[in-house]
């Protein structure tokens, strides 16, 4: 039997050969795990066996699991809480108080939310821009499916990047985008590949000091994300199995 730190090892393993396929320092990678529907004894077990990056999708959870775990563990635990889901603007105040990092900022009037909220608690929230690249009608995300060639998409992207980081508490650090379901792994690649561009581009038309980070990959293409330039993967089943 598989146990969650076999699993782990596993992953790290496929981090590390992918990044060495492509070239990259493996330790430019973090890992998240993401433990949503899954009680906070799990991420207990996962914080033994190593981990400290842990995603939440939805608002309410992450509340409640960062509670759980900080009374259990101490608040010198070291963890990071990554808020991956899309955010609705009335559950804004709860990932302001306990994410410390947003990987799914779609629109500006949650940008807007979260800064009124991190100026009362006095907390700083870095963010991931999420962009939509495939065209896919489900995706949420800025619309950048046809950034290369459509001006205002990309000048409505640099407009966002800028507002948000004006705002106070706020700091955009990358982009995050999500993978289309159920198509050719060379399909996934090129998302990946024209996100990590837009990436590129973004940080030479702004002249952006840091070099921008790039949220992308789950379990199932997490290794082409990487050899596609990600910075954090959130990964879920390949670590925990199927989810409850
Ligand atoms: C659930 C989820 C993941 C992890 O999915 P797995 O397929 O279990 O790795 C990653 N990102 C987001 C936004 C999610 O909601």
């Amino acid at each position: 039997m598989m146990t969650l730190a076999d699993n782990y090892t596993a992953v790290q393993e496929r981090i590390h050969q992918a990044a060495t396929r492509a070239g990259r320092d493996p330790a430019g990678i973090t890992l998240v795990a993401v433990t949503k529907t899954w009680p906070a004894a799990v991420v207990a077990t996962a914080y033994a066996a190593g981990m400290r990056h842990f995603g939440e999708n939805r608002a309410g959870e992450l509340a409640q699991k960062r509670e759980a775990i900080t009374a259990q563990l101490g608040p010198d635990a070291a963890i990071t809480w990554h808020a991956i889901g899309t955010l609705q603007s009335r559950k804004a105040k709860m990932v302001a108080d306990y994410g410390d990092i947003f990987h799914a900022l779609d629109r500006l009037k949650i940008a807007r939310k979260l800064a009124q909220h991190l100026a009362e608690n006095g907390r700083h929230l870095p963010v991931f821009l999420e962009v939509n690249v495939s065209g896919e009608a489900s995706k949420s995300g800025f619309d950048c499916t046809r950034w290369e060639t459509n001006r205002e998409q990309m000048a409505a992207l640099r407009q966002a990047f800028e507002t948000v980081n004006d705002l106070p508490g706020l700091a955009a650090v990358g982009l995050m985008t999500m993978a289309p379901w159920d198509v050719a792994p060379q399909i996934i690649r090129a998302v990946f590949r024209r996100t990590w561009q837009l990436a590129g581009r973004l940080q030479t038309d702004l002249a952006l000091a840091a070099p921008l980070q790039l949220s992308m990959g789950m379990t199932d293409d997490f290794e082409i994300a990487i050899e596609e330039g990600a910075t954090h993967v959130r990964v879920g089943r390949a670590l925990f199995g199927e989810r409850p």
